[in-house]
């Protein structure tokens, strides 16, 4: 089933919601505040055409790239290198960089709403969905315009 995770409009807390028709809005844990959500039948086979909390039509895919294991295994790396320099010179940093692009590769990709922050994960129309574009991004955000699901440059 596809997971929603809603960012909070109060405070910005995750709040993570399954898509059924049966929720209708999701508290945040964090600041209580209620916020309204629609799933239909399309997003319960976790197809993702319109935001369940926004309506708009635009997302984009990225990996679910978890950015504190990355950083913690930059660090790790790092001391580790230092550390045994005279026997590795510098082999250790290489090893975890591969360790990294594996782990990378196996990740999953997740689709994100343009306007409302939204993270979609377990999207099987997931390949439909293009990748992050600035100029879309900029407009939604900036000056509320809306692509309707079409793509900027296609
Ligand atoms: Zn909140
Ligand atoms: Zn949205």
């Amino acid at each position: 089933m596809m997971e929603v995770q809603i960012t909070c409009s109060e405070c910005g807390s995750g709040i993570n919601v399954y898509a059924t028709k049966e929720a209708n809005a999701a508290q945040c844990a964090v600041c209580h505040h209620i916020q309204e959500v629609e799933f239909h039948e399309g997003h319960e086979k976790g197809i993702l055409t319109d935001c369940p909390v926004c309506q708009r039509r635009d997302f984009y895919q990225q990996k679910d790239f978890n950015r504190k294991i990355g950083v913690f295994l930059f660090i790790l790396a790092s001391i580790l290198t230092v550390l045994t320099f005279e026997y590795t010179y510098g082999s250790i940093f290489f090893l975890f960089y591969l360790i990294d692009s594996f782990l990378f590769r196996r990740l999953n990709t997740i689709a994100i709403c343009y306007k409302c922050k939204t993270i979609f994960r377990k999207v099987s129309n997931i390949k439909e969905i293009a990748e992050y574009d600035h100029e879309m991004n900029d407009r939604i955000v900036y000056s509320d315009h809306d692509f309707k699901g079409e793509s900027l440059h296609h």
